[in-house]
C-alpha cells in the first residue's frame, strides 16, 4: 500500500518539481506569434525547457548512483504512476474549464477543448501551454530512462540493442524538440486550441506514459535479436522522418519571422501571394502541404521497429495514434486555413494538391 501511495504521488511532486525549476532557472525570452486578446499584443513567453530537461536528468543519474532511488523506479512504480497522473490531470483539466466562461458549446465539448485560449500565470512567467509540453516532454524523459533502465538491470548483458538506441532517438526527439521550443510558438496547438482536458490530461498522462507505450510492452522482453543492419535501416527511417518535420517546421518558422531571407542559405522562398498575404509553395511546402506530418508518422514507426516483435499490436499503438492524430488535424487545419486565406489558399492547392504524402495523398 505504502508503494503504492508513493507511486501514485510520485508524478505530482516531479511535477511540483518542474513548475519550480521552470520558474527558478534563467530562461530565453521571447515575443511569441499569438496576440494578446485584450491588448492585441504579441504574447511573451519564458523557454528553458532545455535546461529543466538537463537539471532532472543530472539528478536522476545521482539518486541512481547514491542509492536514494533505483534506476528503474518509475517503472516498478508505473501502474500507481499513470494513476496518479491520470488523476492530477483530470484534477487540473476540471478546474482550468470551471473558472472560464462558458463557450456555448456542451459542458463535455468545453471540458475536453476548454475554454480559454491562452493562460499565462505567475505574473506571466509560467504560459499553460508550454509549460504543459514541458511538463509533458519533461515527464516521458524520466520514464524512457527508468523504463530503459529496468530493461538493462532485467537483461544485463544480453540487453536488447534496440531499447537503448529506442531510448536515445527518442530522447532526440525530446532534446530537439526543447531546444527549438521557441519554433513551436509558431504551431497550430498554441494559435488554434484552448486549454482543456485534450491539453492538460494530454500533457500530464497521456504524453508521458503513451507514448513510450512500446517500451513498456517489451521492457520485460529479451533481446529479438534483430541484426545490426535492420537497426540502422530503422534508424534511417526515423531521422528521414525527422528531417521531414524539423525541416518543414523550420523552413515556416524562417519565413514567418525572416521572410526575405533564404532558408538555410540557399533556399530561396517560393511565394504566393494576394497583396494581403504570402504562402511558402516551396522546398517542404511545395511537396506536400503537410509534410511536416508524415515526417512525425515516420519518426514514430522507426522508433516502433527499433523494438522488435513486430506482430505485437500493442507496438503499432503509438504510431497509429499519430496517424489518427494528425490526418484529422491535416483536415481541420486544411478549413483553416482556407476560411484566412481564401482564393490564396485554392492557388496554394493548385499548385501543391497532396495533403500529406507527395505524388501520392
Ligand atoms: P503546421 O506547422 O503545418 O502549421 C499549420 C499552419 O501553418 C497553418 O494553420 C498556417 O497558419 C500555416 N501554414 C500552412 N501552410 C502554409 C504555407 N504554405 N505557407 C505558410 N504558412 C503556412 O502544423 P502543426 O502546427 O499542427 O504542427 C507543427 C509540428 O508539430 C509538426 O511537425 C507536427 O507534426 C508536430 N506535431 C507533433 C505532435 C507530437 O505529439 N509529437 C503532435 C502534433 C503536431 P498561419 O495562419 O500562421 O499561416
Amino acid at each position: 500500500m505504502t508503494d503504492f501511495i508513493a507511486g501514485f504521488f510520485a508524478p505530482w511532486i516531479i511535477c511540483g518539481f518542474i513548475l519550480v525549476l521552470h520558474l527558478a532557472l534563467p530562461a530565453q525570452r521571447t515575443a511569441g506569434y499569438v496576440r494578446d486578446d485584450l491588448t492585441g499584443k504579441l504574447l511573451e513567453y519564458r523557454l528553458n525547457g532545455l535546461l529543466v530537461l538537463l537539471v532532472l536528468m543530472v539528478l536522476w543519474v545521482v539518486f541512481g548512483f547514491t542509492g536514494i532511488l533505483a534506476w528503474d523506479w518509475l517503472y516498478s512504480h508505473r501502474w500507481p504512476g499513470l494513476i496518479g497522473s491520470a488523476v492530477l490531470g483530470l484534477i487540473l483539466s476540471f478546474a482550468e474549464v470551471l473558472s472560464g466562461w462558458p463557450t456555448g458549446r456542451s459542458f463535455v465539448a468545453d471540458l475536453y477543448f476548454g475554454r480559454r485560449m491562452n493562460r499565462q500565470f505567475f505574473n506571466s512567467r509560467v504560459d499553460a501551454k508550454m509549460f504543459l509540453y514541458l511538463l509533458g516532454a519533461a515527464m516521458l524523459g524520466l520514464n524512457l530512462l527508468s523504463f530503459t533502465a529496468h530493461h538493462l538491470v532485467q537483461f544485463g548483458s544480453a540487453f536488447s540493442p534496440g531499447v537503448v538506441l529506442y531510448c536515445i532517438l527518442f530522447f532526440w526527439f525530446l532534446v530537439e524538440y526543447l531546444f527549438f521550443e521557441r519554433v513551436h510558438l509558431y504551431t497550430y496547438d498554441i494559435f488554434a486550441e484552448r486549454v482543456g482536458f485534450k491539453l492538460v490530461w494530454g500533457c500530464f498522462t497521456f504524453y508521458p506514459y503513451f507514448y513510450l507505450i512500446g517500451l513498456w510492452a517489451v521492457a520485460d522482453l529479451p533481446d529479438p535479436g534483430t541484426p545490426w543492419w535492420l537497426l540502422v535501416i530503422f534508424a534511417a527511417i526515423f531521422f528521414t522522418g525527422w528531417g521531414l518535420a524539423r525541416g518543414a517546421n523550420m523552413q515556416k518558422y524562417h519565413f514567418k519571422t525572416r521572410p526575405e531571407r533564404s532558408f538555410l542559405g540557399f533556399m530561396k522562398p517560393g511565394t504566393l501571394a494576394d497583396g494581403r498575404n504570402t504562402l511558402l509553395c516551396s522546398g517542404f511546402w511545395g511537396v506536400s502541404r503537410h509534410v511536416n506530418y508524415l515526417g512525425e508518422i515516420l519518426e514514430a514507426i522507426g522508433l516502433t521497429l527499433l523494438l522488435g516483435y513486430p506482430a505485437r499490436w500493442l507496438l503499432w499503438l503509438y504510431p497509429l495514434y499519430y496517424v489518427f492524430l494528425l490526418f484529422t488535424r491535416e483536415r481541420a487545419d486544411e478549413r483553416r486555413c482556407a476560411a484566412k486565406y481564401g482564393e490564396l489558399w485554392e492557388e496554394y492547392v493548385e499548385r501543391v494538391p497532396r495533403r500529406i504524402i507527395p505524388w501520392i495523398y
